[in-house]
């Protein structure tokens, strides 16, 4: 690729041409760009390189979907930035995805297997729902295969697994008490592949888009935390950036729908909010191209993108359970600006939500 060396995001006038023709302007990519480099944590120097990287690869990308709600491929179709259109004819070559695809059949069942055949060890994975390990995986199936000898087969040769969305990361929903087809997530089931792991009921599509550039901007996944999330997403609790969390520092909790404190956006910890537990960007990204968020919207946080949220972190609407080391039950009632430094001492660990017990049998 040719270069104009005063062009700071040094894009050739052919490429930003093609760009253009495909409703891209120039001001537009260099935004994108940016965002990516600021959403990693990357000097404003690989601004170039993230355009240079995403301009000049092309990687072949099959999604699989298996116990799910379709949830991602949502989030997909609604990703703004860049479009899906983007995504899919721009960025990168999505040679499978059974929602969106236009062949069926096995005609389709054919086009993941040229991409497991030819580009060996090349190509990327994204895999949506969890997999169903009991009974030799006959829970799902697709084109006669089980997903768990399909998921070995297409994950265990590439490049990269992306598991999207707590189904597929730690087995979701399908994997609640009592899991009746033996869910897990990709890692589980597929434990010789390269899995990174982005969790979310659905995922935020800027996190999967932000996981491939930096693939392509720098050879190699970005690191993750001890459940294999990446930190650049899963670094922070949502409750460390919520615009919430002044009313928290101060005490001032809604204790009941529509009432005054909920009409003023204060803090929803008393109506359940598990943002205390619960990692993820949520707050700073958002979803919708930015537009709003759950809390932002006036509903707790239920933490999603925790493993088994849904028997671990419930009931929806009541307080969090006492953590051993996290206090906020003990001292929500009598909060103040002391607390506000104690609570950010005392959790810093990943994967707190793992150590709250598992509902009771009698509270099921
Ligand atoms: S408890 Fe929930 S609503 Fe309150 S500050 Fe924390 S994350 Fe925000």
């Amino acid at each position: 690729m040719k270069f104009m060396s005063d062009d700071p995001l040094q894009i050739a006038p052919d490429v930003m041409e093609s760009l253009e023709k495909k409703g891209v302007s120039r001001r537009d990519f260099m935004k994108w760009c940016t965002g990516m480099a600021a959403m990693l944590a990357l000097p404003s120097s690989f601004i170039p390189k993230i355009a240079e990287a995403v301009l000049a690869q092309k990687p072949y990308l099959v999604w699989l979907e298996y116990q799910d709600c379709a949830g991602d491929s949502e989030a997909l179709l609604r990703a703004t930035a860049p479009t899906v259109g983007q995504i899919v004819l721009d960025i990168l070559s999505v040679e499978y995805h059974e929602t969106i695809m236009a062949p069926s059949g096995h005609m389709a069942e054919k086009s993941l297997m040229d991409v497991v055949e030819n580009q060996k060890g090349k190509y990327f994975v994204v895999v949506e729902g969890s997999i169903p390990m009991k009974d030799n995986g006959v829970y799902c199936c697709i084109g006669g295969r089980s997903a768990l000898d399909l998921a070995r087969e297409v994950c265990g040769n590439a490049a990269a697994t992306i598991a999207v969305g707590t189904c597929a990361t730690h087995g979701g929903i399908p994997a609640a008490h009592p899991n009746p087809t033996g869910a897990v997530g990709v890692k589980e089931a597929v434990p010789n592949a390269t899995v990174i792991n982005i969790p979310g009921c659905p995922m935020n599509v800027e996190n999967l888009t932000a996981t491939i550039v930096h693939y392509l901007t720098l050879g190699r996944l970005p690191q993750t935390d001890n459940l294999g999330r990446p930190l650049f997403a899963f670094g922070k609790r949502i409750h460390d950036n919520c615009e919430r969390r002044g009313h928290f520092d101060a005490g001032q909790f809604v204790r009941e729908w529509g009432d005054a404190g909920h009409r003023q956006g204060w803090c929803l910890y008393e109506m359940g909010c598990k943002g205390p537990a619960t990692f993820h960007n949520c707050p700073t990204v958002k979803y919708n191209g930015g537009t709003s968020w759950p809390v932002q919207a006036g509903h707790g946080c239920f933490g999603c993108s925790e493993p088994h949220f849904w028997d671990t972190m419930g009931p929806v609407y009541k307080r969090l359970p006492n953590v051993p080391g996290f206090g906020v039950e003990k001292t929500a009632d009598k909060i103040g600006a002391g607390l506000a430094a104690a609570t950010a001492a005392g959790l810093v660990l990943h994967g707190i939500g793992r150590a709250i017990s598992p509902k009771k049998k009698d509270e099921e």
